[in-house]
């Protein structure tokens, strides 16, 4: 579903990408780990098209879309921050997506309706964003990416906003609704109770760079290095 080549890029004197290669195969799951400031974000921004790397690759389904704007890169987002559109009903915001891409509107609202049932959302679908908590519009955000129906879905952070017991309930639904879509998914966490649920592969990042990959079970059992093992929360 996507393979990145050799992604770099700074923002002046920070490196925030050191030739960062990932691939997440079509159906699996790929959570990205590391501590704060080390460039997961900007590694899904540079797969979305939001963000231009210095120098490397970008490929989606076997494209290369390094050129490409976002809206031709086929991916669904959702983003740290999940901004909504203010003027748009919930249901408006997450049919947005489908029907940019050639819906009819009849099916970008069908869609959007399944997607913001999934989400636990169905009831509020006309709503504004601005009468919904910040949990329920962090709820409309991953409805939007999941009603784009996307080969690839980039989600940073997309539980961070709910309590406990949502982000549990929700883990188990979106593990399901990964599996059913067959999408690949790259996904950031700094909650590793999410990557081990949901995630076939692992990534850690440390400072722009990649410092261990491979299956999530085979990470989590052997970490490559002291620094890995402690990020990871093992006892030293
Ligand atoms: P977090 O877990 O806190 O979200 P992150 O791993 O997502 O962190 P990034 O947002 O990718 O980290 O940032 C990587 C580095 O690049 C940081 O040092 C950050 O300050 C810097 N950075 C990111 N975006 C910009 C920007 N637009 N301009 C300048 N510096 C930036
Ligand atoms: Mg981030």
């Amino acid at each position: 579903a996507l393979q990145t080549h050799a992604l770099s890029k700074a923002f002046g004197a920070v490196q925030a990408l050191r030739e960062v290669a990932l691939t997440v195969e079509a159906g699996e799951t790929l959570a990205l780990l590391g501590p704060s400031g080390c460039g997961k974000s900007t590694a899904l921004r540079c797969v979305a098209g939001l963000e231009r790397p210095d120098t490397g690759r970008v490929e989606i389904a076997g494209r290369d879309v390094t050129a490409l704007p976002p809206e031709a890169r086929g991916v669904g987002l959702v983003f740290q921050d999940y901004a909504l559109f203010p003027h748009l009903s919930v249901l408006g915001n997450v049919a947005y997506g489908p029907q940019r891409r050639g819906a009819s509107r009849a099916e970008a609202g069908a869609r959007a309706r399944e997607a913001l049932e999934l989400v636990g959302l169905g009831a509020l679908a006309e709503r504004s964003p601005d009468q919904l908590s910040g949990g329920q519009q962090q709820r409309v955000a991953l409805a939007r990416a999941l009603a784009t129906r996307s080969p690839l879905l980039l989600l940073d952070e997309p539980l961070s906003n709910l309590d406990e017991k949502l982000r549990a309930e929700l883990r188990t639904e979106l593990r399901r609704l990964f599996a059913a879509l067959g999408a690949g998914v790259l996904l950031v966490t700094h909650d590793q109770r999410e990557a081990l649920a949901l995630a076939d592969q692992v990534a850690v990042m440390r400072a722009g760079a990649v410092v261990q990959q491979g299956a999530a079970p085979e990470v989590f059992a052997r970490p490559a290095t002291a620094w890995i093992a402690a990020f990871l929360g093992w006892p030293n």
